[in-house]
């Protein structure tokens, strides 16, 4: 068993480090939030009064923040951690960011002779609480190897996809299949209804043949289709649709950065802004169908 410092406990860092504490870590939290701490202490953690003090006598530091400017500044800022992490510890950065900022904290962490993990996370807050989260790793062999039973007391699956960077880059492919993937199923859903069709049959349909999704059979975009979903709910909970545009710019910058084309991501990135502009973007980003069915 390791002594975890956690650093953001968001929708997601809160039931990562509930997890650890569950499966006999020893976890050290600190967030800018003081609920969210009192909610990570009342799963068994301990508090810190801020990121450093988290750090004491940590084998491993664990951050899961919202945006790279969170990781840098929490780990290169003017007050950052990172020289003050204790010599030996693994730092893990589970947190969604741009694989440039990735390998710059990382190097900066090498230059301190600490190895360092991208470990970006797939399954949403379901998954964060169940502790079935797929992590996608980029770094070296022998650190996945250290990190493999803190990863596994938080997730289910765990893919090493090559050296730092890596992981985020391979993040920013899923999630802009994803967010391309939510927006086309409420669109094809609107057509459907516009003609008169059950939404619940259509989907029901649509989940046993080749329109099938993550999107038609886990998080419906249609209110009403599916009880568990956000858009059941008034798309409240689930995967911020300001997050997904932050994960679709970061995939247009990845694109240019090496003259990729994606077009369709290009596309879904406006969307995801548009619903940032109409109001939408701290509800669940399968809001995005709102778009075309506001207006009804
Ligand atoms: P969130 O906004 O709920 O949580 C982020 C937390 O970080 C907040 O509690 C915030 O107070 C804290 N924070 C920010 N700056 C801080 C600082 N300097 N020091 C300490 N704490 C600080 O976000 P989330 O949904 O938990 O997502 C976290 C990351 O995981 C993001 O990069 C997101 O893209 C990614 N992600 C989210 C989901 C999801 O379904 N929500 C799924 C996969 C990946």
């Amino acid at each position: 068993m390791s002594r975890i410092a956690f650093i953001g406990l968001g929708n997601m860092g809160g039931p990562m480090a509930a997890n650890l504490v569950k499966n006999g870590h020893t976890v050290r939290v600190f967030d800018l939030v003081p609920a969210a701490v009192q909610a990570a202490v009342d799963a068994g953690a301990s508090a810190a009064a801020s990121a450093r003090d988290t750090l004491a006598d940590a084998e491993v530091v664990i951050s899961m923040l919202p945006a790279s400017r969170h990781v840098e500044g929490v780990y290169l800022g003017d007050d950052g951690i990172l020289a003050a992490i204790p010599a030996g510890a693994l730092v893990i950065d589970c947190s969604t960011i741009a694989p440039a900022s990735a390998r710059k904290v990382s190097e900066a962490a090498a230059a301190r002779g600490l190895q360092m993990l991208d470990a970006p996370v797939s399954g949403g807050t379901a998954g964060a609480q169940a502790g079935t989260l797929t992590f996608i790793v980029g770094g070296e062999e022998d650190a996945l190897e250290r990190a493999r039973p803190v990863l596994q007391a938080m997730g289910k699956n765990i893919f090493h996809v090559g050296a730092s960077g890596a992981g985020q880059v391979a993040k920013l492919c899923n999630n802009m299949a994803l967010g391309v993937i939510m927006a086309v199923t409420g669109e094809a859903i609107a057509l459907g209804v516009a003609h008169g069709l059950d939404p619940k049959v259509l989907s029901q349909m649509m989940a046993v043949s080749t329109g099938r999704s993550w999107a038609t059979e886990v998080c419906n975009p249609w209110p009403g289709v599916l009880e568990n979903a956000p858009a059941s709910r008034g798309y409240s909970g689930g995967f911020g649709s300001d997050l997904m545009l932050k994960d679709m710019g970061l995939a247009v910058e990845a694109a240019m950065s090496v003259g990729a084309s994606i077009p369709l991501g290009e596309v879904a990135r406006n969307l995801y802004s548009m619903n940032h502009q109409a109001g939408r973007g701290k509800l669940d980003f399968s809001s995005v169908v709102q778009l075309i069915t506001s207006d009804r």
